[in-house]
């Protein structure tokens, strides 16, 4: 490709709402252009990043022996009434209407769709296994869409579905996606980790995700070094968690003004050191992406904080675990929020993060229904501490007794959800067994965020120069830069034909026949991010000569043009 035939959109300057480097780099490459919040348009050079990973993940679907289909976008409602989701989801749900009033939405993901096509077209045991899968445009309407297209409100996503006579089948199945997984993010060069997970919202028996290991993760990851154990923080095992989890279960039925309190109060109520209390809330409001959830958390009395003993926590051997409905007594609810505003203000914010907590905390105060203007810090609310809940976990002895846990942060970019049988009971999705009896087809669900691994894979490769990409997501392998293409004929056929000959060796090349500076030129093939390097001009043409340049070595070398295939193949 030439670039005159190509759409380079390079910018100096990144937007102002750019919190990450991924964002901000995505934008000044000219990858992505932002049209509402979480929605973005996919330049060309983007689009050609999402093809590559598109077919790397299509490539490996296929040899797991899944099969490509493609559900709509606009679901209708009914089916989501069927499982219960549609009243069950809340906003993140974007529900939509026809013009006969009724109801439908765009999915955010599709197992009512596939478990309706299955119900409908499988009607034996010999038509099973198998799994469906695509690779389609989602909606969620996230409550703060940010990390430009990391967390979108509208991405693609592959989702893939698995059907079996049962559990055992699952099994092999489910291995099955986790290989290909694997296999996925190892072609993308990504540094990742499979962690143990909660299934969350959509229900069944056992998942786990694949985190891209990165510092701006929004999930952190309790992993032993010396060992496979991984779980991220929901499903960490890790003794200061269970401790954790409990003392801020304890503090829920304890503090008698909640709505008043700091957390030097609640510290004071519980006997605990204030440390150990921050600690407590700030894992409650980092776990639950802020006191919304934290009040849910709260109120409801959630369920893995009873199942804690007592006993673990240092100090509280005395506590017990409250009911919900003396839990609601004791703070006052369901009007009142059990005081986040004064308990957790100081806690969301410490968090090992920027300031964009601070926001979140604002979101999700007003989420539970709190309106928080005007805040001054320090006089209103305590200011900030800084404190970090790493501390509390990392040398933690690992579950599986081989060393001790630490926590990195990482970006969710896949998972793997056992679902069971939730899905086909709830939606009479059977098929005949051999002894013609109908039974329901055990279920699995397997998702990767394929818009959000381009964030993610600038997130592990850049430089102040630009992205770093690993060659099999780069949006050209290589680039040809000539020392004046309109000037110099013999510089125009050296490049030409090395353009040709590369194209026809497969490589993925651009030739930059813009005619920019040398200076210009070379500043946006390291912004974009192109592996590889050629720069020809007369002098080096002279010698058969030609300067080349791998994206991450700090020198360019000659070397004979005749060499270059062999460099790049
Ligand atoms: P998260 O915890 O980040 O909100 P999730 O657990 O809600 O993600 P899943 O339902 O597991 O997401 O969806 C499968 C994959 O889709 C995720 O692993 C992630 O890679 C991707 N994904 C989910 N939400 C978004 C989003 N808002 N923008 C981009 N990708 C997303
Ligand atoms: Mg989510
Ligand atoms: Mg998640
Ligand atoms: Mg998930």
């Amino acid at each position: 490709m030439k670039a005159s035939q190509s759409f380079l959109a390079t910018l100096k300057e990144a937007p102002s709402d750019a919190e990450v480097v991924s964002h901000k780099l995505m934008v000044r490459a000219g990858l992505i252009r932002k049209l509402s919040a979480g929605v973005y348009n996919y330049l060309p050079l983007g689009l050609k990043v999402i093809r590559k990973v598109e077919n790397i993940i299509r490539e490996e679907m296929n040899r797991a022996g899944a099969i490509e289909l493609l559900m709509p976008m606009i679901q209708p409602a009914e089916l989501w009434q069927e499982t219960g989701r549609w009243e069950k989801m809340g906003p993140e749900l974007l529900r939509i209407k026809d013009r006969h009033d009724r109801d439908f939405l765009i999915q955010p993901t599709s197992e009512e769709v596939i478990t309706d096509l299955a119900r409908n077209e499988i009607k034996s045991y010999k038509q099973l296994p198998v799994n469906f899968y695509q690779i389609q445009t989602k909606f969620r309407d996230e409550r703060r869409p940010r990390f430009g297209i990391m967390r979108g409100r509208e991405f693609s996503m592959k989702d893939a579905y698995s059907f079996d006579r049962d559990t055992e089948g699952l099994k092999k199945s489910y291995q099955m996606m986790f290989d290909a997984y694997t296999r996925i993010f190892k072609r993308m060069g990504l540094k990742f980790r499979a962690v143990t997970a909660d299934n969350g919202a959509i229900g069944g028996s056992g998942s786990q995700e694949f985190h891209v290991i990165a510092e701006t993760g929004e999930d952190a990851i309790v992993y032993c070094p010396n060992s496979d154990y991984a779980a991220n923080l929901e499903a960490a095992e890790s003794l200061a968690l269970i401790a954790i989890r409990a003392s801020a279960s304890a503090i829920m039925t304890k503090v008698p003004t909640p709505d008043k309190s700091t957390c030097a109060d609640v510290a004071q109520f519980l006997n605990l050191p204030l440390e150990k209390t921050v600690k407590t809330l700030l894992f409650a409001a980092d776990q639950e992406k802020g006191p919304a959830k934290l009040f849910m958390l709260l109120v409801r009395g959630d369920h893995d904080l009873n199942e804690v003993k007592a006993s673990k926590i240092p100090g509280m051997a005395e506590s017990r675990f409250a009911t919900e409905a003396e839990i609601k007594q004791a703070c006052n609810a369901p009007a009142g929020y059990l005081g986040p505003v004064g308990v957790s203000a100081d806690v969301t914010v410490v968090a090992d993060r920027t300031v964009a907590n601070m926001a979140d905390f604002v979101c999700g105060a007003n989420d539970a229904g709190y309106h928080l203007t005007g805040v001054n810090w320090g006089r209103d609310l305590p200011e900030p501490l800084t404190l970090d809940i790493r501390n509390a976990v990392i040398g933690d002895p690992s579950p599986d007794g081989k060393g001790v846990v630490d926590i990195c942060r990482g970006i969710e970019v896949g998972h793997v959800f056992q679902l069971g049988t939730r899905y086909s009971e709830a939606m009479g999705c059977t098929y005949l067994d051999q002894q013609g009896k109908a039974q329901a087809m055990v279920m699995g669900c397997y998702g990767i965020g394929v818009t959000r691994l381009l964030g993610a894979a600038i997130e592990q490769g850049h430089d102040e120069r630009g992205i770093i990409w690993p060659i099999s997501m780069a949006p050209f392998e290589v680039v040809i830069c000539p020392m004046g293409y309109d000037k110099s004929e013999a510089v125009k056929a050296a490049c030409d034909q090395l353009h040709d000959d590369l194209l026809a060796a497969g490589i993925d090349v651009i030739l930059d026949d813009r005619n920019e500076r040398p200076g210009a030129m070379f500043a946006d093939w390291e912004l974009i991010g192109a592996p590889f390097r050629v720069v020809i001009g007369d002098r080096g043409l002279a010698n058969a000569e030609v300067e080349f340049k791998g994206r991450t070595d700090a020198e360019s070398q000659n070397i004979p043009l005749a060499e270059i295939k062999a460099k790049v193949i």
